[in-house]
């Protein structure tokens, strides 16, 4: 087949333009994406090499290389992994197929470094080549083809790139960035060297490089025929705690996450006995764009015996921890698992049960740090994360009292919007007389502060926990009671607060007689638009209001409900 040339997608041409703007300031990371995608490839074939294993040919020892040439001034990356075919190279290379793209552009604001911190969740991939290179020639073979069916792929990174067959005997890729002008510090072993093993140390595979040695009589460094593998080479989950450093865990967790930024807590051990695995899992400092979007990618990879088998291996952790990233490495499922076995398997549900423990345990850790610097990590997880945790409560009932204690509410003893009294600092603070944990429900904090339902809470100094986040009213509709004693709400039915006093409720019954004729003649006028009307000595402001049964939807829950057309 000829040459052909093909346009890029729109969304490709957008991401170029803005990429190599907002990120040349880190380019780097070019080489951390493009040994990323060569390691995907190698996963890739192993995983399918399981049922084939004919796909290895002659040469089963993966590896990734990496070269520069100084005359031609490029740098090249190869890998004998899984291979594209033409169609393949077209389509991954000229389009981007992950869900969430749109959303993804819709986020862009044209401030550069937001942006840039955006496109880091997202992934930088492929196209961060063309930050350091004017044009990109990629050579593949995809495993199992025939060598005339090699591919070519060529592109500048403007509009558009183009393809060819060609013929190639070896299986894999090869990747060539010309570098731009300027950019003729990455031809340097040392240089190269050095961001391999700042952001790629972890790649389960070796990297080699040519080695170098000193040549006293040129007076300098002279390539030798032999190679030098330049990173550990071993994944680092499978690595022992005390030999892994917490540099290497965040760069193995920016690997992984696609971030820029630190993990806020992560968690690193081997599970023995019934289900044999390694976990190793962490908290992010932020929520990515796309938490709310039900298609998004989760975070857990599922490998065996060291054998990547999937990412978002949904299974593994329940929707709650959907924020969650990291890795789980079983010794026990079989090679060939699939995504319906994952869903019948009694060793996945062991898993699944290990990580929730184990996911929970950590946040317990984060949430009862003495130090400022614990404390604050926590007050971001909860803004961050704190909404996703709440659906917790209807989801895992048998881990509803651990996720309880996580909670954090805004009061009316702190009076400020932020979420930072747990239910045992409310529960420390109770009234003697007091059984119930009070609580208010509202769209926002201002009107949950200012609702007539707190007036006679104010009065007798009881705490209320003011709720407004979307989460809550479901959240609430299965979670009861804490630490023996039930939740209500201010708003509904009668509130027994007459405990607190006796003679008050004396001075009320006898005020009682007095206005029933009067309460009667108003239930008469309302009988229309309220089921009942009653005296009430809860206001001290307000002549009066409305309040929903025992039993009945709240009024907030009756709001949202209608805002969502039912
Ligand atoms: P991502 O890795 O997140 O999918 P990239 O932009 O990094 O996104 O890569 C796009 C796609 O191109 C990959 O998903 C893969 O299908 C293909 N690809 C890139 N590099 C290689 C490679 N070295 N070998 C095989 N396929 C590759
Ligand atoms: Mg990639």
């Amino acid at each position: 087949m000829a040459q052909q040339t093909m346009s890029f997608q729109a969304e490709v041409k957008q991401l170029l333009q803005l990429m190599i703007h907002s990120l040349y300031s880190n380019k780097e990371i070019f080489l951390r994406e493009l040994i990323s995608n060569a390691s995907d490839a190698a996963d890739k074939l192993r995983f399918e090499a399981i049922e084939k294993s004919e796909l290895f040919e002659s040469d089963p020892d993966l590896r990734i290389r990496v070269s520069f040439d100084k005359d031609a001034r490029t740098v090249t990356i190869d890998d004998n992994g899984i291979g594209m075919s033409r169609d393949e190279a077209i389509s991954h290379l000229g389009t981007i197929a992950r869900s969430g793209t749109k959303e993804f552009f819709g986020k862009l604001s044209g401030d550069q470094q937001k942006d840039a911190a955006l496109i880091g969740q997202f992934g930088v991939g492929f196209y961060s080549g063309f930050i350091v290179a004017d044009r990109i020639t990629v050579e593949s073979r995809r495993a199992g083809l025939p060598a005339a069916e090699g591919v070519r792929w060529v592109s500048a990174g403007e509009g558009d790139f183009s393809v060819e067959q060609i013929e190639r005997a070896q299986r894999g890729t090869t990747i060539t960035l010309h570098l731009r002008e300027g950019e003729d510090e990455l031809l340097s072993a040392y240089r190269i060297k050095s961001i391999i093993r700042k952001y790629s140390d972890h790649v389960a595979l070796p990297i080699l490089m040519k080695h170098e040695e000193w040549d006293a009589e040129k007076g300098e460094m002279v390539e030798k025929d032999e190679d030098e593998t330049v990173n550990q080479a071993s994944a680092l989950w499978t690595r022992s705690k005390s030999e892994i450093d917490d540099e290497q865990y965040k760069q193995f967790y920016q690997h992984l996450a696609h971030d820029h930024q630190d993990p806020l807590a992560w968690t690193h051990n081997r599970v023995e006995g019934r289900s044999e695995y390694t976990q190793l899992l962490y908290v992010p400092s932020h929520a990515p764009f796309d938490m709310w979007n039900r298609d998004r990618q989760g975070g857990l990879k599922l490998y065996v015996k060291r054998v990547f088998i999937m990412d978002d291996a949904e299974q593994l952790l329940p929707q709650y921890l959907r924020f969650i990233k990291g890795v789980v490495d079983s010794s026990d499922l079989p090679l060939n698992v699939s995504r319906e076995i994952l869903q019948e398997s009694r060793d996945v549900k062991a898993i699944r049960e290990g990580v929730t423990k184990r996911v929970l345990s950590m946040l317990e850790d984060l949430a009862n740090a003495e130090t400022d610097e614990g404390k604050a990590k926590y007050a971001t997880f909860w803004n961050e994360f704190g909404q996703v945790l709440k659906e917790g409560l209807g989801e895992d009932f048998g881990n509803r009292e651990r996720i309880a204690k996580l909670l954090r509410f805004a009061t009316t003893h702190t009076d400020s919007p932020e979420q930072n009294v747990s239910l045992a600092d409310y529960v420390a603070r109770m009234k003697p007389e007091q059984t119930k944990i009070y609580y208010v429900s509202a769209d926002t904090w201002q009107a949950a502060k200012n609702s007539p339902h707190l007036e006679v809470f104010r009065k007798k100094g009881i705490e209320v926990l003011l709720l407004t986040d979307r989460v809550d009213e479901w959240a609430l509709s299965y979670f009861t009671e804490f630490d023996g004693k039930p939740l209500a709400s201010v708003a509904r039915g009668d509130l027994d607060l007459n405990a607190f006093n006796d003679e008050e409720k004396k001075a009320h019954e006898e005020i009682g007689e007095t206005l029933k004729p009067l309460v009667e003649k108003m239930k008469e006028a309302l009988k229309d638009k309220a089921k009942d009307v009653r005296l009430t000595f809860r206001l001290t402001d307000s002549p009066s209001c409305l309040v929903s049964d025992e039993g009945d939807m709240s009024g907030n829950l009756q709001r949202m409900l209608k805002a969502a057309g039912q």
